[in-house]
């Protein structure tokens, strides 16, 4: 019996696994050159960090949390998602205090228990940006143009941008009131009438298409937005107009929770059937409060990796990754000695910047030069005694079958050379 990966999680093997970290740094790059300083925050934090920072009443806190006590007895939750541990260590670092705003990125893995299926796992990876300590839709337009340019840099041609603003606290009382009244005229369940009380926005959110097609006449936040909310989010508009980056209005777009106020966008890819969101963030100006901080107001988004690369493949992108180039130059050592000092050769040749693998396990000839021709490697290097006794090595291009004799102790050179 052989163990398996637990469910709704799976391997990330070469050569692909190598394609999945070019992803994550393209996505991370476009925040480097704008000024994001990387976070690393733990992948384990306090409970109630997640139950107050995400909300009791969300799918995450309520049902997919991977909650557990440490031998003391505190309760630990493996994070589900980046932004309430990095408010966390902002405030617990009295990083607001100092030029503001504080501008963090961040890459890791996040767990969540749900239904596992193509494109949504059990333990998946998010890069993703905060900015903290600023109202500003500058500083909206920036991250979500970063959003795009990380997707644009992978050459994704099939992401939208999807858009909306939720209002604040001025406007969306009144909002959620209007809309409170109109979900309560409708035929839900009893789960569905409950979260009406607590968490109206989030029923414009629920996928049924029976619930989806009562839906059509609820009023819209946009219908409500006061004049300061409606003011920011046109310029946030203008400024993504501006910068070439397209957008689509998508007034039922909404994320659940008071503290998320304003901006609220989501990238989602149509190659990828019903897990179509790619990346979501937005506004969040009360958060820090409901985790006793001070008010500071931010914005952010995640991206998720692993979609990304499944958007990637959806539309070819990833080519043919059967055959990689893993190494330059491969070690053929043939006889104990010529092994010790081809073991020293390659030391060597890494040193300088040439990559380099040798034929292990004691293989003769004929055994190691498939190795050498599996490595994908240009040059073999092969050693036998004879070749040692002259202090010399012998250099086969794998390529042209071209075979040449060169003094060990010029071989590093001649290598750097050719491998250009
Ligand atoms: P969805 O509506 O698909 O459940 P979400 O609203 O829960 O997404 P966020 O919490 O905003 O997603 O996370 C940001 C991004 O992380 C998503 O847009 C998605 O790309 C990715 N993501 C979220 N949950 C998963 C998961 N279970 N597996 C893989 N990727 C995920
Ligand atoms: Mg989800």
């Amino acid at each position: 019996m052989s163990f398996q990966a637990p469910k709704g999680t799976f391997d990330w093997l070469p050569p692909r696994s190598e394609r999945v970290l070019a992803v994550r740094e393209a996505l991370a790059a476009p925040l480097r050159r704008a000024g994001y300083g990387y976070i690393e925050t733990p992948v384990f934090e306090d409970t109630q960090l997640f139950a107050r920072g995400v909300g009791e009443s969300t799918d995450i806190v309520s049902k997919e949390m991977y909650t557990f006590p440490d031998k003391a007895g505190r309760s630990l939750t493996l994070r589900p998602e980046g932004t309430a541990p990095v408010v966390r260590a902002v405030l617990q670092h009295n990083l607001h205090n100092g030029q503001l705003p504080v501008k963090v990125w961040y890459s890791g893995s996040q767990f969540r228990y749900e239904r596992s299926q193509k494109g949504r796992y059990r333990h998946f990876w998010q890069v993703g940006a905060e900015a903290l300590g600023a109202e500003d839709p500058a500083l909206d337009a920036e991250l979500i143009v970063l959003g795009a340019r990380g997707f644009a840099s992978l050459d994704l041609k099939q992401v939208r941008l999807l858009l909306n603003s939720l209002g604040d606290k001025n406007c969306r009382p009144a909002y959620r009131a209007a809309l409170q009244e109109f979900l309560r005229g409708l035929d839900l369940d009893d789960d569905t009438r409950a979260r009406i009380e607590i968490n109206p926005l989030r029923v414009l959110d629920d996928k049924r298409p029976e619930v989806q097609a009562q839906l059509a006449g609820a009023p819209l936040v946009v219908d409500h937005l006061c004049a300061d909310c409606r003011a920011y989010h046109e310029e946030v508009r203008a400024l993504l107009t501006a910068s070439g980056v397209t957008f689509e209005d998508d007034p039922r777009l909404v994320r659940g929770l008071d503290y998320y106020t304003r901006t609220t966008f989501e990238f989602v890819h149509d190659g990828l059937g019903s897990q179509s969101a790619v990346g979501g963030g937005g506004r969040y100006d009360g958060l820090s409060e409901m985790l006793d901080g001070p008010p500071l107001p931010s914005v952010g988004w995640a991206l998720g990796v692993d979609r990304t690369f499944l958007a990637m493949e959806a539309e070819g992108l990833l080519g043919d990754d059967t055959a990689p180039r893993r190494v330059q130059v491969y070690g053929v050592p043939l006889g104990d000695d010529a092994r010790r000092r081809m073991f020293l050769l390659v030391d060597e040749l890494r040193e300088a910047g040439v990559s380099a693998d040798l034929a292990f396990g004691g293989k003769g000839l004929k055994g190691a030069m498939k190795g050498a021709d599996r490595s994908g490697a240009r040059f073999a290097l092969i050693l036998g005694e004879r070749d040692l006794a002259a202090e010399a090595v012998q250099v086969k291009d794998l390529a042209t079958a071209e075979q040449t004799e060169v003094p060990l102790a010029q071989v590093v050179d001649v290598l750097k050379e050719k491998v250009q």
